[in-house]
């Protein structure tokens, strides 16, 4: 049985004090929860704060982008060994936004995931169409090259990996995939990772759908069969989507 997993990918909002003042709210509110896994992924400049807020809570942190090298000349990165030392356990890669504005490919993805795993952070990858392959069926198609290539040589380390499936003209639009448009993308993806590790790792990773969650339609998602819990941008910015979201994979 798959514990569901709600992480919040709050991109780049909330200064300090209001990561501390959100976070804050939801670790009051889920003291008790223990039945779904929940994260926050702030900003880099926020991580330290909230680490100190989530400390000996059942919320974990994680961040949004990391380098793969462990240290050196790369102005403006962040190691994955950084990302441990402030207390992250997750690391989110791939995200359509890292690969849509900053030039991400599912080779550099690879490279991130390799070196995350070997840091002992779980990486949670993202992948997902464009609305104009989705139209053109081609659906399927991207997300299996998305999941082998940016998944290449990892084998049973895939036990350790979240996935998470995020078609791009749901995320930020207000338009979410429909529970069965999400779950059919879901299966392929159980079933690639089934290949790429064996069939115990592809009935045990965990595959997150993202794409406009809210409180509104997250039940009707998480209760399908392999919608695992969801990566939740907008509606994590505010302690109440978030809580109702969570309290909807709790019964999901
Ligand atoms: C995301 O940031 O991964 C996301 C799914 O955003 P939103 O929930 O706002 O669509």
């Amino acid at each position: 049985m798959r514990k569901k997993l709600v992480a919040g990918n709050w991109k780049m909002n909330k200064t300090i004090g209001e990561a501390v003042e959100l976070v804050g709210a939801v670790k009051d509110a889920t003291a008790n929860v223990d039945d779904v896994d929940i994260l926050v992924c702030p900003t880099f400049t926020a991580l330290q704060a909230v680490a100190a807020q989530v400390k000996d809570s059942n919320i974990a942190l994680g961040a949004q982008n990391m380098y793969w090298e462990e240290k050196g000349a790369f102005t403006g990165e962040i190691s994955p060994v950084m990302l441990k030392d402030v207390g992250c356990r997750y690391v989110i890669l791939g995200h359509s936004e890292r690969r849509g504005h900053f030039g991400e490919t599912d080779e550099t993805v690879n490279l991130k995931c390799k070196k995350a795993l070997k840091e002992q952070l779980t990486p949670i990858v993202c992948v997902g169409e464009k609305l104009e392959q989705r139209e053109a069926k081609q659906t399927d198609a991207v997300v299996t090259t998305q999941i082998e290539q940016s998944l290449a040589g990892l084998g049973e380390q895939l036990a350790d990996v979240v996935v998470a499936y995020e078609p791009v003209w749901a995320i930020g639009t207000g338009k979410t995939a429909t529970p069965e448009q999400a779950q059919e993308v879901h299966v392929l993806i159980r079933a690639l990772v089934r290949k790429l590790a064996n069939d115990a790792i592809g009935d045990g990773i965990r595959i997150l759908y993202g794409g406009s969650v809210k409180p509104d339609n997250a039940e009707d998602l998480f209760s399908q069969a392999d919608i695992d819990g969801g990566l939740i941008g907008g509606a994590a910015l505010q302690a109440e989507p978030f809580l109702k979201i969570i309290e909807a994979a709790r019964k999901g």
